[in-house]
């Protein structure tokens, strides 16, 4: 044993020796660590192939390969790719049953069921829906829904609140962030849902084969109560929101959020300015802070309604300068790009189902003018705005100031408006918890301002809706003044 084991040391000491003698000693060191490296990736990459398909797959989730496994199907229901998995179809199918659209929770069900047999049963769920579909009562008369609307909200009280001259009309005409939320919360805690202002009437074909308006069907379990809401002048007008009147929103602004923007995630929100001059997107006006609430209380909204916004145009819309007199102040990129981010935005409100409305386009009473400055009005805001933010069918009347009393519609005025495609007509009327006309050709509501007059003023007014008392911000400077 020991002669062999000094024979195979000598034979490596030869082997060495000659190696030194060949390549010299560097090299041959060299030699060594290239034999010794190879193996040793070789082994790396041979465990980085082979594990993935052996030790990962017990981390994955099933229900991701069941995904991975099952091919995209486009909803009818919702437009978008179906739920590929149980989990994501149930929490699609609630969301949708929320909103008390029942039957399309169910359809997204059966769409689901056809599209991948091997799914699970869904008897049971289907049998819930369908009772809770059961528990929908039609709304008994959609002349007695309630319109609600606002302006811009205040989103810095201590700017809007600092003394100018801006001061009492903000807080006679204004709402703050805060008060808004807490509108919401309790109309929300006394079953009232949003609903489309369309949702109030539908078409039907008369006894002389004309089509004329009735009573809409609005299903929704008993003791729930429609609303709409509207938001007046969503311009962002400079008054607001330049503080040092370059024509550009600015930190000295009164505290208001300066425009509607496209956020990250596709939905539409606001561009503010902070009082120390940080521009930031969030939620600081009626549109994306509804919209939250919303995503927070779906049973909130009826079937996807979301409110209205009624813009003007003699300073642009949603906070663009699409006003024509920048076209000599922008250069002509600048001003097409004002009009595009508009368009943009305009169809983006739309998309998440709010309705764009006229608020007329230079905001005089309509009730007092004569017919022929109601028709050039009508007429300009056909020429600048609805390019931008489409056909209108809503009039929000300036100052709230209808047409007529409570007497039918007939004449000049009305022929004119008309004409342009109006046929639902919203003046202002905070006497009553509603007031609805429908006619054959057209719907008139009243709506009530819950603003700072009528939230400090005249709270028995508006008891049904809210406790103004437990409304009203502390920020807010007391007595509002009277009118
Ligand atoms: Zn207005």
């Amino acid at each position: 044993m020991n002669g062999l084991k000094t024979s195979k040391t000598e034979k490596l000491n030869r082997f060495w020796a000659a190696m030194f003698d060949i390549f010299g000693q560097k090299k041959t060191a060299l030699f060594c660590f290239i034999g010794l490296l190879i193996p040793t990736l070789l082994l790396v990459i041979g465990v980085r192939i082979f594990v993935p398909d052996t030790v990962p797959n017990d981390d994955i989730d099933p229900s991701v390969l069941l995904e991975q496994s099952r091919e995209t199907v486009i909803s009818e229901v919702t437009g978008e790719a179906l739920p590929k998995t149980e989990e994501k179809l149930k929490l699609a199918a609630d969301k949708i049953a929320a909103g008390y659209d029942y039957d399309n929770a169910l359809k997204l069900v059966e769409e689901f069921e056809a599209a991948y047999t091997d799914c699970d049963d869904h008897t049971a769920y289907k049998e819930k829906l369908n009772n809770d579909k059961a528990l929908c009562v039609r709304y008994e008369d959609t002349t007695k829904v309630s319109h609600i609307f606002f302006h811009s909200l205040i989103a810095d009280t201590s700017r809007a609140f600092d003394g100018d001259e801006d001061q009492d009309g903000y807080n006679l005409y204004m709402t703050t962030v805060d008060e808004f939320n807490a509108i919401m919360q309790q109309m929300y805690e006394r079953g009232y849902v949003l609903v489309d202002i369309h949702s109030m009437i539908k078409t039907v074909t008369d006894e002389n084969g004309n089509s004329v308006y009735t009573q809409g069907d609005i299903y929704l379990p008993a003791g729930k109560k429609p609303f709409v809401l509207s938001v007046d002048d969503v311009n962002y007008y400079k008054y607001m929101t330049d503080g040092d009147g370059d024509g550009y929103a600015d930190a000295k602004s009164d505290g208001f959020a300066n425009k509607l923007v496209i956020g990250d995630d596709g939905k539409v929100t606001n561009e503010y300015y902070e009082k120390d001059g940080t521009l930031v997107t969030g939620s600081y006006d009626v549109l994306p802070l509804l919209e939250d609430f919303i995503e927070k209380h779906p049973d909130f909204s009826y079937r996807g309604a979301r409110g209205i916004l009624a813009v003007t145009g003699f300073e642009g819309v949603f906070g663009y300068h699409t006003h024509p007199d920048w076209k000599s102040i922008l250069t002509e990129d600048e001003y097409n790009n004002e009009v595009k981010q508009a368009k943009a935005v305009s169809e983006a409100i739309k998309a998440q189902g709010w309705t764009i409305a006229c608020h007329s386009y230079a905001h005089f009473g309509y009730g007092s003018c004569n017919p022929y400055d109601l028709a050039a009005d009508v007429q300009k805001w056909e020429d600048q705005v609805q390019p931008i933010v489409g056909d209108a069918d809503v009039l929000i009347y300036p100052f709230g100031q209808d047409i007529a009393g409570a007497e039918d519609y007939e004449g000049q005025k009305y022929d004119t408006l008309k004409a342009a495609g109006y046929s639902i007509f919203c003046n202002v009327d905070a006497s009553n918890d509603y007031w609805v006309q429908i006619h054959d050709g057209y719907m008139r509501q009243g709506r009530i301002n819950l603003d700072g007059y009528r939230l400090y003023h005249t709270q028995s007014l508006i008891s049904n809706l809210i406790d103004a008392a437990t409304v009203i911000d502390k920020n807010r400077p007391l007595p509002v003044p009277s009118l």
